[in-house]
């Protein structure tokens, strides 16, 4: 369906006297039957006639020759042939020229199996022999790979990337120049190195993607970041069985030992966002708080967790345990976390059947800090020892907590 549409682009294209192509990551995950997300095409018109013969677009990149076509609601990247400029500190280059030649376009592409295009009735155009290198399952860089390296760094973890998704291996020659430019990984704006590293992490074969961030010493930059892939190597199977990319960032961060404040520092320096940040720290405080130790299953206060951190946070850090204990599947325990959350009786604070206010005019004590520790005593009371939830009881609790204790 989504293919017919794009295939209404490219007629439509030619039928007005251009050329156009499916190109990059789209042909290269149909020749591997793989699930094809987007779909990308190039075309030797400019993006004057592009958004002429297509009234339904959005200007997304005119200055990249880039403009996305709508059809029914489906938007399609059609792009002008185009090589890049001057590259200037590594990075990406700020301007581009557009060229009629399909060749050349493809030739400024990074990796071979990501230099082919394919028309409509699914003819390969792969002047660097992508599908020769798609069947030998491995990674080559279109031209001289130091020269493509050093014009744009972020190839070389674009390049890991894509072996960690493929399960392929790196050509040698790619991966000496890997190895000679990767200082220059340095230059790359950091949130563009954390998407590609959360793609390594979460690829079926994050334990290569792993184990080929060590070997090049992509990260050798920032020894925070390096010390998580290098001394984790051992555990990075563990990766694949965990959902979100904090979780796996926890299990990272913990397996390399990383205290809760040297965590923050990780995640601040890679710019992640505030709940993002949370949740790790989070996530490896609890971890070392319980001591988990790798394959080795132990019981858990599921009770006083679900009312310390909330049933969210400790869905997930079941999630966590289940990766970090379980060498070969699910670890089942007798006490489930959601069985002791279902038999709870009241959840939180709020659930009680007194509040602050109730508890000052009962005690006959001003307002304080007092109220809230009180009151989290009797959560812990109700909830997990069968103190019964009603006003009479609550409060008569409360009383002798209070003239037994210094509040
Ligand atoms: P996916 O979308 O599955 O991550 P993709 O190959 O489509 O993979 P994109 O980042 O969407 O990757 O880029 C589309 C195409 O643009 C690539 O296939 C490649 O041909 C080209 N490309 C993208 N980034 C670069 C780069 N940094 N240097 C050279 N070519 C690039
Ligand atoms: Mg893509």
């Amino acid at each position: 369906m989504v293919v017919e549409l794009a295939n209404r682009v490219l007629e439509t294209l030619e039928k007005n006297g251009f050329e156009a192509f499916f190109v990059g990551g789209c042909v290269r995950d149909w020749l591997l039957h793989r699930p094809v997300h987007d779909i990308d095409i190039c075309t030797n018109a400019h993006p004057g006639d592009v958004m002429r013969l297509f009234p339904d677009h959005v200007p997304t990149g005119l200055k990249h020759g880039t403009v996305s076509v709508k059809m029914e609601k489906q938007l399609f990247e059609v792009t002008t042939y185009r090589t890049e400029g001057k590259y200037e500190d590594y990075r990406r280059p700020v301007d581009v020229q557009f060229v009629s030649e399909l060749r050349l376009d493809l030739e400024r592409r990074d990796f071979t199996i990501n230099a082919m295009a394919m028309d409509r009735n699914r003819l390969l155009q792969d002047p660097f022999d992508g599908s020769a290198d798609l069947s030998s399952r491995l990674i080559r860089a279109v031209g001289n790979a130091s020269e493509r390296f050093q014009e744009d760094a972020l190839r070389l973890l674009r390049g890991v990337r894509f072996a960690a998704q493929l399960g392929f291996s790196i050509e040698a020659e790619t991966l000496l120049a890997m190895k000679e430019t990767a200082p220059l990984l340095s230059h790359i704006a950091v949130e563009r190195v954390r998407e590609e590293l959360n793609k390594i992490i979460s690829s079926t074969g994050v334990e290569l993607g792993c184990r080929l961030l060590c070997d090049t010493r992509l990260l050798a930059f920032s020894p925070r970041l390096e010390g998580l892939f290098s001394q984790t190597g051992e555990q990075a199977w563990r990766l694949s069985q965990l959902v979100t990319a904090a979780q796996k960032w926890s299990l990272l961060m913990y397996a390399a030992e990383y205290t809760h404040a040297e965590a923050k520092d990780v995640c601040t320096y890679l710019r992640m966002s505030n709940r993002e940040t949370d949740m790790i720290v989070c996530f490896v405080r609890l971890l070392g708080q319980l001591s988990v130790e790798w394959d080795r299953p132990r019981h858990v206060d599921w009770g006083l967790l679900l009312l310390a951190e909330g049933w969210e946070v400790c869905q997930e850090l079941e999630v966590l345990l289940q990766a970090c204990w379980s060498k070969h599947g699910a670890v089942h325990s007798a006490q489930s976390l959601a069985m002791v959350y279902e038999q709870m009786p009241v959840k939180k604070v709020k659930d009680l059947a007194v509040s602050g206010l109730d508890l000052q005019s009962a005690l006959q004590k001003k307002p304080g800090e007092w109220i809230m520790r009180v009151l989290k005593v009797l959560l812990v009371k109700a909830a997990l020892h069968g103190l019964p939830n009603t006003p009479e009881a609550l409060i008569e609790f409360a009383k002798k907590e209070v003239a037994d204790n210094e509040y």
